[in-house]
């Protein structure tokens, strides 16, 4: 199955989220669990939680359709020791709000290198920091995005992921998601069916797809190897429709949550209506 949909609101409470997907016509989602602009926040209560099920069992979302997303603050390979204990306690917390919630994956952006320490002390960081928390909690995998590689952002070279993948003790909670928008803005061509293949076999062949635990779908801003990240609506941007109707019909890419972060809201019920007609044609 192809389950597509938006990262939504769950403004009011994790439980609006499926609401607000189910709103959309979607039938995958992500959330932010709490304010990802903010670094502690309250606990989950018990009838939120409670209410978050049931609302994920009236609209038919599996935990394979949700792909939580961690806080924007968290940096798994931040340089100072203050900053990697902040970031490491912190997605802990998101990670056992993910565990309360039921849900078996949480998506997080890798880290950045803020100019102090080798991209690959970076990488070691980051996989020490999945380790530790992999070790604390059960049953959700650490999911690592690739990154557009702006500023001293890692995570923008598939081989970074692979890193990071190579020195996770338990291989079997660790995966990642590829955003369209970023993997272009990193360098990795998916403009044409050609492209497309091109990039998809290097991703095979340097991470392997049986570690795709999602897919972010984003239309670019800026052109091939720009290395700013500022996605676009489908359709809109210097990507184009190709790389989705690519994805859209693509087996590897089934029964895993592909996410839109289209910057447009208004648009993503057309969007996830045109996704699933591109899946069925
Ligand atoms: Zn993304
Ligand atoms: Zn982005």
């Amino acid at each position: 199955m192809k389950y597509f949909g938006a990262h939504v609101s769950a403004s009011g409470g994790v439980e609006n989220a499926p609401l607000n997907a189910h709103t959309i016509g979607a039938t995958a989602f992500a959330l932010f669990t709490k304010n990802q602009r903010q670094w502690t926040a309250a606990p989950l209560s018990p009838k939120s939680i409670e209410a978050f099920g049931g609302n994920c069992r009236t609209d038919h979302y599996q935990p394979a359709q949700i792909l939580p997303h961690d806080s924007y603050l968290i940096n798994l390979g931040h340089p100072d020791e203050e900053g990697l204990r902040k970031s490491r306690a912190a997605f802990l917390d998101e990670m056992r709000r993910c565990e309360q919630l039921g849900l078996d994956r949480l998506n997080f952006h890798p880290g950045s290198h803020l100019g102090q320490i080798t991209i690959e002390e970076c990488l070691r960081r980051v996989a020490e920091s999945i380790n530790l928390t992999l070790a604390a909690t059960r049953g959700v995998t650490a999911v690592i995005e690739n990154t557009a590689g702006q500023g001293s952002n890692v995570g923008f070279a598939f081989e970074h992921l692979a890193a990071i993948i190579e020195r996770v003790e338990d291989k079997s909670r660790v995966g990642v998601c590829i955003d369209t928008c970023h993997a272009f803005a990193a360098g990795y061509d998916l403009g044409s069916e050609a492209a497309c293949d091109r990039t998809f076999d290097e991703l095979e062949r340097v991470v392997g797809f049986g570690y795709l635990r999602g897919m972010h779908l984003n239309d670019a801003m800026k052109p091939l190897g720009s290395r700013v990240d500022r996605h676009q609506s489908l359709g809109e941007g210097t990507l184009g429709m190709t790389v989705f109707r690519y994805i859209a019909r693509d087996k590897r890419f089934d029964d895993m949550p592909l996410i839109l972060e289209t910057p447009d809201e208004s648009r993503w019920p057309q969007e996830i209506a045109l996704l699933k007609e591109l899946a069925e044609g």
